[in-house]
């Protein structure tokens, strides 16, 4: 079985005095990158203490759990898994035992040879407890540090066995260390606190405990994250970068800045590219909440045309898009979106959403509209067709569910029942991110994958 990280949150602070308030909070605040399961390490008199449980922040870590659990140092970490993969033994930070004490590991991104590692090391006798990747990463992490007294060795060790996406948050006893790989899929940064400083997944979580943003992990630096400081090992010399496009167009809270670029920023120019490549004669401009506000409104200001809120979400409906079933995901797409009925009426509408996916969004809110009443409803999509599955974390795994793989354009629109359709250029949205397209991952795009995979196309391959 597959590890199942996919996109998850991390954090890890060190300060002079207790550092609990800055881990819960950041943790809440990156939420929405993992609702399966949520724990925290610190390091605390010689002894390494763990919580950890399913669900929500408020729930896996609520008052009870939380109570006396507190520490100078710590990591955190919200996990994202499929259905079907739930349970504490995945519940992350991963802590395992070593010679020299104990390991913990937060980990972001998904490791494509971890079927290969994990055949290598059960040759050798080791036994796992879990199916995620984390665990052989400590695993092999632990062994590197039984045989160096340079934990920094142990972990460019590590590095080199580790193929594919991942962003780490590392407690080795009471030390807190943070890196990404080298390609720098996962997004992780670095912020002032009092007294001290952390890393997170993304900046808002520094925003929200009172902190200052101070830089962005490198890809491929190892940082010792210190209360006066920050140690840096980047790469010797530098390497091809990845960052995941998908972080901007969908997957990021609009307030994040992510490698110098804000995601709300991204995503209005999306909508004003957009706007500029694919006009539409309509009376509204409207956006799919909560995932295309920000593009939407970029259309509009370009356009010219106002934008409306056309359907109300509930918050309370959890996530449709990881549902098993098709008749299960469109049953909750319905119940979580309600149309506005004045702002739809007799209108031509367009709407704008980040990205299609397998389509089941769209053609019941498209339902939903028309039967509000609604004369036209046309789409712009702020992301290019998916048409190539993720290998390094973000659940969109398998050819056969997107609806760009077996339809045109013209067919798709059909299927969600549009009245025009059109979705941004590559090039376009290369543009709007503002960061050049060789240092981005763009593989659910355009096919093209930063690393080797067996059977897919390489990036930099000559056709
Ligand atoms: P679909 O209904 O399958 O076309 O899914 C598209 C919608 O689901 C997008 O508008 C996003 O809001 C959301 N989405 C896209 N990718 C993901 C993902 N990997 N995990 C969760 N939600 C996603």
């Amino acid at each position: 079985m597959t590890g199942p990280e996919h996109s998850c949150g991390v954090v890890g602070a060190v300060a002079d005095g207790d550092v609990m308030f800055h881990i819960h909070r950041s943790l809440n605040v990156i939420q929405h990158r993992g609702q399966e399961s949520a724990g925290i390490s610190t390091f605390l008199e010689n002894s390494m203490r763990t919580v950890k449980g399913d669900g929500l922040v408020s729930d896996a870590l609520n008052e009870e759990k939380m109570r006396g659990f507190n520490g100078n140092i710590a990591i955190g970490h919200v996990r994202y898994s499929t259905a079907g993969s739930k349970g504490d033994i995945n519940a992350q930070p991963m802590v395992v035992d070593y010679i020299k004490g104990k390991v913990a590991i937060a980990h972001n991104g998904e490791l494509t040879n971890h079927k290969e590692l994990r055949a290598k090391y059960q040759e050798s006798g080791w036994g796992f407890m879990s199916d995620s990747d984390a665990e052989i990463i400590a695993k092999i992490l632990a062994k590197n540090l039984a045989q160096t007294d340079d934990p920094v060795d142990a972990m460019r060790a590590m590095m080199s066995e580790l193929d594919g996406a991942y962003t780490l948050v590392i407690l080795i006893n009471d030390r807190l260390f943070a890196l990404r790989d080298t390609y720098g899929f996962k997004p992780l940064c670095i912020g002032k606190i009092s007294k001290g400083y952390m890393v997170v997944s993304e900046s808002n979580a520094i925003d929200s405990v009172g902190g200052t943003f101070v830089r962005d992990v490198e890809a491929g630096e190892i940082v010792e994250i210190l209360r006066d400081g920050v140690k840096s090992y980047p790469l010797e010399k530098p390497m091809p970068k990845a960052h995941c496009m998908f972080e901007w167009i969908y997957f990021a809270r609009p307030d994040a800045v992510i490698d110098g670029r804000e995601v709300y920023d991204v995503r209005k120019k999306i909508g004003m590219i957009l706007a500029e490549e694919a006009p539409a004669d309509v009376d509204v401009i409207m956006p799919i909440p909560d995932s295309g506000r920000a593009h939407a409104l970029g259309y509009s200001i370009m356009s010219g045309i106002p934008y409306e809120e056309g359907f109300m979400k509930n918050r309370f409906v959890g996530r449709t898009f990881i549902l098993p079933s098709q008749e299960e995901r469109e049953a909750a797409v319905s119940s979580k979106m309600n149309p506005i009925k004045s702002t739809i009426e007799g209108k031509r509408i367009l709407v704008v959403d980040d990205s299609i996916v397998r389509g089941t969004t769209l053609k019941i809110l498209i339902k939903s509209l028309k039967n509000a009443g609604a004369k036209e409803v046309h789409v712009r999509v702020g992301s290019p067709p998916i048409i190539a599955p993720c290998y390094y974390g973000v659940d969109m795994k398998d050819r056969k569910e997107f609806i760009a793989t077996k339809y045109s354009v013209e067919e798709i629109r059909e299927i969600i029942g549009a009245d025009s359709l059109a979705y941004i250029s590559l090039e376009g949205m290369v543009r709007a991110l503002e960061i050049p397209a060789d240092d981005l991952c763009l593989a659910c795009a355009n096919a093209k994958y930063p690393t080797f995979i067996p059977g897919e196309a390489h990036r930099f391959q000559s056709e």
